[in-house]
């Protein structure tokens, strides 16, 4: 049977390198703009998603139309990250591991420029770089570009985005008029299309999907949550889903850092990425999430851009991007080579008009979720729990000569009871923590942010008045404690309360309004473990009743979590589509200006030290170390 590869055009040796990556079928990008490319003499643009073989579908051209006898450079790659550019480099190295004398340099910021300058002088063909070391490059004419038969701007919208328009115009002006153009863009804003239009000569143009659309395989939710619960709904989101491994998207290094170190506080696996790492710490935070060595990977759009890691389960969205088509390219990090993938966003009920814009840009509907209960995420931890126990892979002879004493140890229990108490083992750490976990879950109609204590929407029952108590489930109080604790303290019958609302911090309850002043009167200077208790009255949908306690920190579910922070804005563009018009704004980034990688006290002691131990870790419950 012929391989598909070769009935595109493709030569033997490259064929056979792509079924030694395991690619048996082209996919559908490859099959549309191989046959075109190969023809060698059009100047092309193809409209297509991250994650979807853009990299073959050009790289395997390339390879077919370039002479591999002389050592000039005849193609540029230009990409907008040395993460792109280095996964860019490596795969066409992987294409041409048959071709003798083949080629290829990574030329990229933040990496030693002489070694960059020795490659390129012992001569190479295929040139994949970053604009900024490009330039530099050229500033020192190290490189003769005027054999360069085809060029290649890769994810141009995101080069562009990054400012780079200026750096393309200065290196494509090195290079030959009569070479050709390949354009891949995951969207087509004006000033993509004025780059075509600028330095193309009648283009062919492919749209790998609906214009604008979205990858097909993305599935889109959101989650409306009040500004306040985002932390705890993104620990349940993960909770829900053991076996995630997903890119938690940020607006501003400062919700990176804050989130991540709170998630590994709580005993996640995970970490931040953005643009005050250094290089070198950029690379290891990488590796890590490549090697599944981490599970959760908090980041900035900047940051994120070039990612290209597979088999990520989830994106999600902890805040929503300020430009639309920034959406486009952080769900691509999830749904790539064919694999299914969900992006996720957490928003406020004020934030649906966002979704809706999304969804006309992607052409796609998001489905609107709810936020599992306590009961739900245990269950989940349990079955799956249930499931790795099933299928774990037994080391008979490792495990043999333990054997006859745990059975002994084991002797006076049933084989239910072995079972209840391994379960119980992982899963009284969900249940704990689950125990009376709040519904999180906030309406569409449920407009605007709360004030703590006269939450809108809470009125009190005919007949009651809502109060507020500061003490909740972080003080062990189940709803029955709390009614025994006010009855008690406010010498009243338990008769005479009315909804228990129970919170983190604090609660609500109803009494009846015959009852308050007796309740107020007697319940004076009570305390709860040498902390003074107060009930206040609710103001009952008049805005909140001002002077809601500061809620700082930021945690469990017992904190605060939400916007509001001062952190820097990174990236941004004056012209980009933004849902209200504001303007982008903030620095670029890319500088490794401060360092400011933290070494986080709360990982835990795996996760320190376990990584050079090569245990993979998946994520399941079992592998983390979960909250004190
Ligand atoms: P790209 O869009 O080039 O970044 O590719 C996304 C992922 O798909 C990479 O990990 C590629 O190795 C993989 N890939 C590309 N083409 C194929 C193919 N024809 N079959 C299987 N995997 C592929």
């Amino acid at each position: 049977m012929i391989n598909p590869f070769s009935k595109l055009g493709i030569s033997d040796d490259v064929v056979n390198a792509v079924k030694d990556l395991g690619f048996e079928n082209p996919t559908p990008i490859q099959e549309q703009s191989i046959p075109v490319l190969l023809e060698g003499n059009n100047d092309f643009v193809g409209l297509a998603q991250t994650g979807t073989g853009k990299t073959a579908a050009f790289g395997l051209p390339l390879l077919e139309l370039i002479d591999f006898k002389s050592n000039k450079p005849q193609a540029l790659i230009l990409c907008p990250t040395r993460e792109l550019c280095l996964q860019i480099t490596s795969d066409i190295k992987n294409f041409s591991k048959n071709i003798s004398g083949a080629n290829v340099v990574a030329v990229y910021g933040g990496a030693n420029i002489m070694q960059q300058l020795r490659e390129i002088r012992i001569g190479v063909q295929i040139v994949v770089a970053t604009p900024g070391r490009m330039l530099d490059i050229i500033g020192r004419k190290a490189i003769d570009f005027t054999n360069v038969k085809y060029v290649v701007l890769d994810e141009a919208d995101e080069m562009l985005n990054m400012g780079f328009q200026e750096d393309i115009n200065d290196i494509l002006s090195t290079t030959p008029d009569d070479k050709k153009t390949w354009l891949f863009s995951a969207t087509m804003p004006p000033e993509v299309r004025r780059i075509a239009k600028n330095y193309m000569d009648s283009p062919v143009e492919l749209t790998m999907g609906t214009k604008n659309t979205g990858n097909v395989n993305i599935e889109h939710e959101y989650y409306i949550v009040r500004a306040r619960d985002k932390y705890a709904a993104l620990k349940r989101i993960v909770d829900f889903n053991p076996e995630i491994f997903a890119v938690v998207f940020c607006k501003t290094k400062l919700d990176t850092q804050d989130v991540a170190e709170h998630l590994i506080k709580d005993g996640y696996n995970a970490d931040a990425l953005h643009g005050d790492l250094s290089q070198q710490q950029r690379d290891k935070v990488m590796q890590r999430f490549r090697e599944r060595n981490m599970q959760l990977l908090i980041a900035t759009d900047v940051a994120a851009r070039g990612i290209d890691v597979n088999n990520v389960t989830h994106v999600i969205n902890y805040s929503l991007p300020d430009e639309i088509e920034s959406y486009t390219h952080r769900s691509g990090r999830t749904g790539r080579a064919g694999k299914t993938g969900i992006s996720i966003c957490i928003i406020n009920s004020k934030e649906i008009g966002k979704i809706r814009q999304i969804e006309r840009i992607i052409g796609k509907q998001f489905t609107k979720a709810e936020l599992p209960t306590g009961f739900d995420v245990c269950e989940k931890q349990l079955f799956s729990l249930v499931h790795k126990v099933h299928n774990v892979e037994v080391n008979e002879s490792q495990i043999e000569q333990y054997i006859p004493r745990i059975m002994d140890e084991f002797a006076e229990l049933s084989k239910e009871d072995v079972i209840k108490r391994f379960a119980s083992l992982e899963f009284n750490r969900f249940l704990e923590y689950y125990k009376n976990a709040p519904d999180l879950n906030s309406s569409a109609d449920d407009r605007g942010e709360r004030s703590e204590r006269g939450e809108r929407g809470s009125r009190s029952s005919e007949g009651y008045t809502r109060l507020f108590i500061n003490l909740g489930s972080v003080d062990d109080f189940t709803r029955g404690d709390l009614l025994s604790f006010v009855c008690n303290n406010g010498k009243i019958s338990g008769k005479s309360i009315g909804k228990i609302d129970l919170k983190g911090v604090y609660s609500f309850f109803e009494v009846e309004n015959a009852t308050v002043e007796s309740l107020f009167a007697n319940f004076k200077a009570v305390e709860f473990n040498n902390r003074g208790v107060r009930i206040e009255k609710t103001a009952e949908g008049e805005g909140g009743s001002g002077g809601g306690r500061s809620r700082g920190g930021f945690g469990g579910e017992r904190r605060s979590g939400g916007g509001g922070y001062a952190g820097k804005r990174e990236g941004g563009s004056g012209e980009r589509r933004s849902y209200s018009g504001g303007a982008g704004g903030g620095r670029r980034e890319g500088g490794n200006s401060s360092g400011g990688f933290r070494d986080f006290s709360g990982r835990s002691r795996e996760e320190r030290g376990g990584n050079s131990g090569g245990g993979r870790r998946e994520g399941g419950s079992s592998d983390r170390k979960r909250r004190s």
